[in-house]
């Protein structure tokens, strides 16, 4: 099952066009869209999940138009919002067996075995007696994983999951998502690049509401290999550097600033080669100097 989004677009009522014309293609596995704050990534994954339209455009999840067959898309569809509220003075247990009920799970045994495989899954079985209110942020996390799977979708879309998580909690997180990512489609969105390199067979970079690439991880890096230089310098000599080189990043080390520059030639003295890494596909694209402003047409193919 493939999930293919075809020229979207939305404006919304202030104006803002949020996606413009965006077309991508996910194949089952994981799939990261990643870009900055305000990219239209929440945007795109409301429509996805049918919670809001597009002005046009049209997306496939199989055989089922997402934006007409809602109901049998929200059947086969798990969804993890930037935000949502638990009940904090419930247990887990008790919260996601009235989920369970809310999605057609009538009878009580079958429901309390679906509860405990989901609890189980993510890791929530020890602490499934304790009240909501008192979970730590990647336990919410969790939970809400929990009842996204509900249903056994073949999409699950999770919005923006490891903001907030402590370093422990977002491994653990980001592990669970990847196993679920073996049997389905998981779209991932998010602004941190490394939830993307760690998980993710599959991106694309969106910013503001264009796909700038679509890309595997692995081959966008190869394919800057040669082109990426790195310098490491005191942090006056840097407006110096700017107006004469296309620098991606700049970050600091043992209160040294290492600059990172795209170019296909060695940029001069004090320069070395560098690996590049999926941060420099990132700033490269976001930069225009790699990828695809907007979607280019399939060339014409002559018999
Ligand atoms: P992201 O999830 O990548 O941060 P969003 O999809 O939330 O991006 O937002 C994309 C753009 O659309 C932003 O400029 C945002 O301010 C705007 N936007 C989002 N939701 C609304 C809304 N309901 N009304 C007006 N503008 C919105």
């Amino acid at each position: 099952m493939q999930l293919s989004i075809r020229n979207i677009s939305k404006t919304y009522p202030n104006g803002v066009r949020a996606l413009n014309d965006v077309s991508l293609t996910i194949p089952p596995g994981m799939f990261g869209l990643l870009g900055p704050n305000g990219a239209g990534k929440s945007t795109l994954m409301r429509m996805i999940a049918t919670l809001q339209d597009p002005d046009g455009g049209s997306i496939q999840l199989g055989e089922l138009d997402v934006l007409r067959q809602k109901d049998e898309i929200r059947k086969t569809l798990g969804y993890l919002p930037q935000e949502f509220g638990v009940y904090p003075k419930v247990s887990a247990e008790e919260l996601l067996d009235h989920f369970a009920l809310l999605k057609g799970i009538a009878e009580r045994r079958a429901r309390r075995e679906v509860v405990e495989a989901l609890l189980r899954q993510t890791n929530l079985w020890e602490v499934r007696k304790q009240k909501l209110g008192g979970y730590s942020g990647g336990m919410k996390q969790r939970f809400g994983v929990a009842v996204a799977l509900l249903g056994n979708p073949k999409l699950l879309i999770v919005d923006e999951p490891t903001a907030g998580l402590d370093p422990a909690e977002r491994v653990r997180f980001l592990n669970l998502l990847s196993e679920i990512g073996e049997n389905s489609v998981v779209l991932l969105s998010t602004h941190i690049v490394e939830d993307v390199s760690e998980l993710c067979t599959r991106m694309a970079i969106i910013d503001r509401g264009e796909i700038l690439l679509e890309a595997e991880p692995l081959r966008a890096m190869n394919d800057l290999r040669g082109r990426i230089w790195r310098r490491v310098m005191s942090k006056g000599e840097l407006p110096a550097l700017e107006p004469e080189h296309a620098v991606l990043s700049t970050k600091l080390l043992a209160g040294r600033t290492v600059a990172r520059v795209h170019s296909d030639a060695a940029p001069g003295p004090g320069f070395e080669a560098a690996e590049p890494d999926l941060e420099d596909v990132y700033f490269s694209a976001m930069a225009g100097r790699i990828g695809r402003r907007r979607e280019q047409p399939e060339p014409a193919v002559t018999p």
